[in-house]
């Protein structure tokens, strides 16, 4: 199916329920409406001469906007382009060229960002880029009015000629390892994912599925969006970016069943002031990813929010996201300790790096995956894709990965993350897991730099708790005494007052190491 069918189908079997709820404005759509309303935006697109094949942009925090762009570009076969709302001038400049949008739809402004002051700044520098339409302004208006010279017999007639692999959609990696790479995405690729996710909590038109989490990334668009819509399930927004208090109160308002987010969110909504005031008992599942789950964490989240069936996915953007997911019924210590075990119509595989050979079970090595999910390629970027994606469509993810005797599989850390100190193999989150516990650390990255007799050696980069009684080196390798081995025990350490990071919230380990290479 094409999303725009499957969209159809949905339509027709629950015309009544609600697909659409804005918490903020209070606005809401039934299946009904909502496909009424994403037509709509297809014919203002098509009446701007926006067609099949071109890129329009969305540079949106959270709103219905958002997700009526994304069904209406994929109903008349546009590529649409997510842009993360934090990027600045640079970052959005590089994105629009790189991927050749023509028209961006963008917020007015959010929190300090003023998105129209810096769409001008960089409108000289994108010689592509028509037009700019501004969600709760006068030029969505015209978007809409626009769609009146448009016979709505024409999208049925655009539909026709669409096919499930055509891409749709341009996502940008988070940068975490480099510069983002535009991976581009089919039909088949996200919305078989979506679905798919979505089946493994067992939605069904009952579920009303809370997003706090960003449309932008694919955790928001397809595992939420299309997760719910391929279902029949109804997509709550309850703030236009993260607040847990927003979030909480949508869960009750709305009677929610799902809840998303990724592991600092949920320790924000369980650590809110007056958190147990909240009737949180219509969940029942929800979905954790990103980084790994602290049990503590996944046992409040069982516990308190009432969520027994949470679920864990692994995944990365080449893949549409997910490949790896928990079940409903897993026990505890599979939903922190594995990222679960592969979706169906998938395979994964853990090769020794260096040969390609597949490891036995039980020995790291780096996670491979294979099937509908594998993206079409990064946009414009062939060389960058064939070392992704070996000849026989294997994506390598570059994460080092455990495969347990059960089939259930534990994610060690990238392997560009990966210290060779003297011929040993080092771990950094093990070494971070471990110095975690220390009284004076309050947060740790732990990177490998160069030595000229042990060609790497560990460097622990640490934001002391109290800056004005800071960790010393020889504190901290008491600490490591007898509890690592010796090759693993920092024998540098730096003090620091925050960590390099990514606009979407990930430490930039390689900017560390650049940083404190030479000591
Ligand atoms: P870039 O590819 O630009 O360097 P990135 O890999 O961080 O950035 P994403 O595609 O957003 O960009 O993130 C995918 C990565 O996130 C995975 O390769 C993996 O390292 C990490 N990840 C995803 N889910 C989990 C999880 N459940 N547990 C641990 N790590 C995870
Ligand atoms: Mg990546």
């Amino acid at each position: 199916d094409t999303i725009g069918a499957n969209l159809g189908r949905a339509i027709a079997s629950w015309p009544d329920r609600e697909a659409l709820v804005d918490v903020p404005s209070g606005r809401r759509w039934t299946y009904a409406e909502f496909g009424a309303a994403v037509d709509e935006v297809a014919r203002g697109l098509l009446a701007k001469g926006i067609t099949t094949g071109d890129r329009v942009g969305i540079w949106a925090v959270n709103c219905p906007e958002w997700v009526l762009v994304q069904y209406a570009t994929a109903r008349i076969g546009v590529i649409m382009v997510n842009i993360n709302p934090a990027y600045r001038a640079h970052e959005l400049e590089y994105v629009l060229e790189q991927s050749g949008v023509r028209l961006l739809v963008a917020s007015l402004a959010h929190k300090g960002s003023d998105y129209r002051a810096l769409v001008d700044q960089v409108r000289g520098s994108c010689p592509g880029l028509r037009e700019t339409v501004y969600i709760g302004d006068p030029s969505w208006d015209a978007l809409i009015e626009g769609a009146a010279d448009v016979p709505p017999e024409r999208l049925d007639g655009i539909a026709a000629g669409l096919s499930c692999d055509d891409p749709v959609n341009i996502q940008y990696t988070s940068g975490t390892t480099g510069f983002p790479k535009g991976a581009t995405l089919s039909h088949h690729n996200i919305l078989n994912n979506g679905y798919w996710v979505g089946r493994t909590v067992g939605y069904t038109e009952q579920d009303r599925v809370c997003l706090p989490v960003p449309f932008y990334h694919c955790f928001g668009m397809v595992m939420g969006n299309l997760g719910a819509t391929s279902h029949g399930a109804c997509i709550v927004i309850p703030a236009p970016s993260f607040e847990p208090g927003a979030t909480l109160d949508a869960v009750q308002q709305e009677r929610c069943t799902s809840l998303y987010g990724v592991p600092t969110m949920f320790i924000a909504e369980l650590d809110l002031p007056g958190f147990a005031t909240y009737d949180l008992t219509s969940l029942r599942t929800g979905i954790m990813a990103g980084s790994p789950c602290p049990v503590e964490v996944m046992k409040r989240v069982v516990a308190e929010m009432h969520m027994e069936q949470v679920s864990i996915c692994y995944g990365m953007t080449e893949t549409s996201p997910v490949s790896l997911q928990t079940r409903m019924d897993d026990d505890l210590e599979h939903r922190t300790g594995t990222v679960g075990r592969v979706l169906p119509h998938i395979e994964v595989k853990v090769v020794d790096p260096a040969t390609g050979v597949t490891q036995p079970r039980g020995t790291a090595g780096e996670l491979c995956t294979r099937g509908y999910s594998v993206m079409l390629g990064y946009w414009n970027e062939p060389e960058r894709t064939a070392e992704a994606v070996d000849a026989g469509r294997w994506m390598h993810t570059g994460d080092l990965a455990v495969m347990r005797d059960d089939g259930y599989v534990e994610i060690v850390g990238r392997i560009k993350d990966m210290i060779i100190r003297g011929g040993e193999n080092i771990y950094p989150r093990e070494i971070e897991e471990f110095l975690y516990t220390h009284p004076k650390i309050a947060d740790v990255q732990v990177v490998g730099v160069a030595h000229e007799r042990y060609g790497e050696e560990v460097l622990a980069c640490v934001i002391p708790r109290d800056p004005a009684d800071p960790l010393t080196l020889d504190e901290l390798r008491a600490f490591c005494a007898d509890r690592l081995a010796h090759y693993k025990i920092p024998s540098r350490l730096r003090l620091l007052d925050a960590f390099p990071m990514t606009v979407s919230g990930k430490v930039r380990k390689v900017e560390l190491r650049e940083r404190y290479a030479a000591g």
